[in-house]
């Protein structure tokens, strides 16, 4: 355990200024400075001691006059198609999920934004754990830094994409999520290019706004799922104050500001949004925009929701073919350890 008082400041939340202070004080040379950013941001590191290039003793000092909350792996379950989830702890004992799966040229990881959430879609395992806080910019940047090192062990490579699809809504964490993305992106962080980076929003429009007049880079994908106003208030009671007709405008606000492709991502609900009158629909809302459609399998949760039958979904599907839009066939990867999407929940909220 640390040593240090309660009040030391996370290394990682100090100012250039307030580090460079903190060096002239200790009587350090000024270039330590430089040094120490690369290991927090360039390098990832996530302790004091793996800065190998510093003396023992400004180790020590830095122990003892800053606390470093990195996020730790205090679980990991690898699914028979090579897929991983992880359960972190963060500093404060709340625990979140990712998840890391691996494919033919990339490997793909998905990040938590929240410490559950407060959308409550009624297919969702996560809904059912109500929200409980945000995560900061660096606890979702820990679990980026810690699932590509396993990636490494694990498959040979590093993370080559990054997609927000865990527990928790981006766009209600806006600032944490965009400063995460920054220092995945900079040159002075991980310098990932954004179009490897997916966030994945329920349709939150005020967000998707300010995304467009922030000059968002990396991609945007829409957890659409029905075009039908009615069945989508039922079934994800957020989009109550996100209407449909809100959401086009957002979207085409979004498209007309950054020139992008929007991904509308669609779980096949069997009796819910299967019907080739739901097909109709949505093809009638891609319309407004330039989009490609994820057809996603639903994976089993403790809801009452059944997954559309294949002869159910094969017609959909060839129907939005017809009408010559875009769509990817998604296959579940490692649904047999909860960690295909939506099953990401944690039971026991909080331990320590
Ligand atoms: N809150 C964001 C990020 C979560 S992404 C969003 O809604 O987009 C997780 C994706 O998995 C979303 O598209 C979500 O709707 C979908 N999902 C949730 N439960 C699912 C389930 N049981 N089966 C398949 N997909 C599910």
């Amino acid at each position: 355990m640390s040593q240090q008082p309660i009040t030391s400041p996370d290394i990682r939340l100090i100012s250039a200024e307030e580090l460079s202070f903190f060096l002239k004080e200790n009587g350090e040379s000024a270039f330590r400075q430089k040094q120490i950013s690369e290991w927090l941001w360039k390098k990832g590191a996530i302790n004091f001691d793996e800065m190998t290039n510093l003396s023992l003793i400004l180790r020590e000092k830095l122990k003892s006059s800053f606390t470093f909350k990195a996020a730790a792996i205090s679980q990991e379950r690898q699914s028979n198609d090579g897929t991983a989830k992880f359960v972190f702890t963060l500093h404060d004992g709340h625990k979140i999920e990712g998840v890391l799966i691996p494919s033919n040229d990339r490997v793909t990881t998905c990040v938590s934004s929240q410490v559950g959430c407060a959308l409550a879609c009624g297919f969702c395992a996560t809904g059912t754990m109500g929200f409980t806080r945000n995560l900061h910019a660096t606890e979702i940047w820990d679990q980026f830094i810690l699932m590509n090192r396993r990636s490494v062990e694990l498959y040979g490579k590093e993370v080559t994409n990054i997609v927000y699809m865990g527990m928790g809504e981006p766009l209600l964490n806006y600032d944490n999520v965009l400063e995460s993305i920054r220092l995945l992106t900079t040159d002075t962080g991980k310098g990932l290019s954004p179009s490897r980076i997916t966030l994945s929003t329920v349709g939150i429009t005020q967000g998707i706004r300010q995304l467009a007049d922030d000059g968002f880079k990396a991609g945007l994908a829409v957890s659409l799922h029905t075009a039908d106003e009615q069945v989508r208030k039922e079934i994800m009671p957020v989009t109550k104050t996100n209407s449909l007709d809100e959401l086009r405008q957002a979207l085409q606000y979004f498209v007309g500001k950054t020139g992008s492709r929007i991904t509308f991502e669609y779980v096949m609900l069997s009796g819910i949004n299967d019907s080739l009158r739901d097909a109709e629909k949505l093809a009638q809302y891609c319309k407004s925009f330039p989009v490609k459609i994820n057809i996603i399998e639903y994976n089993r949760t403790d809801s009452d929701f059944r997954g559309s039958i294949p002869q159910a979904k094969e017609t959909f599907v060839r129907f939005l073919e017809n009408r010559n839009l875009i769509v990817n066939i998604r296959k579940s990867k490692g649904e047999d350890i909860d960690a295909a999407c939506g099953q990401l929940v944690e039971k026991s909220r909080k331990s320590r």
